[in-house]
């Protein structure tokens, strides 16, 4: 049975997400568990693993810092530097370049030096096309570079610390073990990375790709990351992380928001800035669970307490799950497909279940061309009796 959470406006499709008695999902839950956490003790450790790390001579890197050149890379370098880190910034190219994503990663050279993948752009693509056909998702070579390309890094450098982001399974909910966990390994990555049952290998004989072409995806072996002592952890971990907080701070120090309005697909302007067919991505979750980019950010809002549940549903109504036309624009331009293929290709991952269609199956939209949810009842009544 469909059903929102009763205290964000969370769908119980989302993968992985738990509700309990009272209608209330996991992530709630685990933002409630944020406030309850002793921050200044969380400080300190993070400040017992910069003094473990630091090279006291200062002629080495201490750690190395996965940047995207977004909101949450920017935090990331500057909280190293904060704590006396000597941060190797490491970059992966993204699918396609925004002119704001490029003037953030300038921005970002300014904390410390950048190492980017710049990647065979024949092979990539080919993985993007297989990843869209086959599961559904677009990012998918995109995922396996930002996670797999820093470990590389790592190991071939001998930089043992890896300091990431947020932890999503603890911003956006998920099982309770990943929620308090720390650290980001290959299991992680394997269960939460959003691969989606697809691995490297599977691309070998794709459009002629080759296991050569694929060396700068694949994870280090379990020998190499044990020889190098790799430990890769979340900032999230050691301190209360808040988007909204960051990025004014951060625009203190030259990253740029979209000035023009809202990202599409969501009503923020500080996410999602670097990539044009991000909005692809984000398209493809929606019609798989449902739910889509605003829904994400108004179940934030409403855990910090910025809006009520009421604005919530206002602010998911207005911007969840339009049909992202410029960056299908974008990514048919990017890719070469037809329009014809691409439609094809996401009517095969809408979910009928959640989306209504004709007598004889077919997806009904709007004049916009917009899908219609069957379930756009958010009160908190229907979603209790939808319980029973
Ligand atoms: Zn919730």
């Amino acid at each position: 049975m469909f059903r929102y959470c009763t205290r964000c406006v969370m769908p119980n499709t989302k993968p992985d997400l738990a509700f309990d008695k009272d209608g209330v999902c996991d992530a709630c839950h685990s933002a409630g568990l944020k406030n309850a956490i002793d921050w200044k003790a969380r400080e300190e450790e993070f400040k017992k693993l910069v003094e473990r790390f630091n090279n006291k001579d200062g002629l080495k890197y201490d750690c190395i810092i996965p940047v995207s050149g977004g909101k949450d890379s920017h935090y990331q370098v500057y909280m190293a530097r904060q704590y006396g880190l000597n941060p190797l910034l490491v970059h992966f190219e993204p699918t396609m370049r925004t002119e704001l994503g490029r003037k953030n990663l300038e921005n970002i050279r300014r904390f410390g030096n950048v190492l980017e993948l710049k990647k065979n752009p024949d092979v990539y693509k080919k993985m993007v096309l297989e990843g869209f056909r086959r599961v559904g998702d677009n990012e998918w070579p995109n995922h396996i570079g930002i996670f797999t390309f820093p470990i590389r890094v790592a190991v071939a450098y001998k930089i043992p610390l890896i300091l990431w982001g947020e932890n999503s399974q603890l911003e956006y909910g998920g099982p309770k073990a990943a929620r308090m966990k720390n650290t980001l390994d290959r299991r992680w990555l394997e269960e939460f990375g959003g691969l989606l049952g697809l691995r490297v290998d599977d691309m070998v004989g794709v459009g002629g790709i080759t296991q050569q072409d694929l060396i700068g995806y694949k994870y280090p072996t379990d020998e190499e990351l044990l020889a190098a002592g790799i430990t890769g952890v979340f900032l999230g971990y050691y301190f209360k992380w808040d988007a909204r907080p960051q990025v004014e701070l951060m625009q203190q120090y030259g990253f740029s928001v979209k000035e023009d309005g809202a990202v599409e697909g969501t009503y923020t302007n500080y996410e999602n800035l670097d990539e044009a067919t991000v909005g692809v991505h984000d398209y493809l979750k929606f019609v798989k669970f449902g739910f889509g980019r605003a829904t994400d950010h108004v179940c934030l809002d409403i855990r910090n307490g910025r809006i009520t549940r009421e604005e919530g549903v206002a602010l998911v109504e207005k911007y969840d799950g339009k049909l992202p036309k410029i960056s299908i624009t974008d990514f048919l331009a990017y890719s070469g497909m037809s329009r014809t293929e691409f439609d094809s290709v996401m009517d095969s991952f809408t979910d009928k279940a959640i989306f209504m269609t004709d007598e004889r199956g077919n997806l009904l939209r709007d004049s916009d061309g917009n899908l219609i949810k069957k379930y756009q009842d958010y009160s908190i009544e229907t979603q209790l009796t939808a319980r029973s």
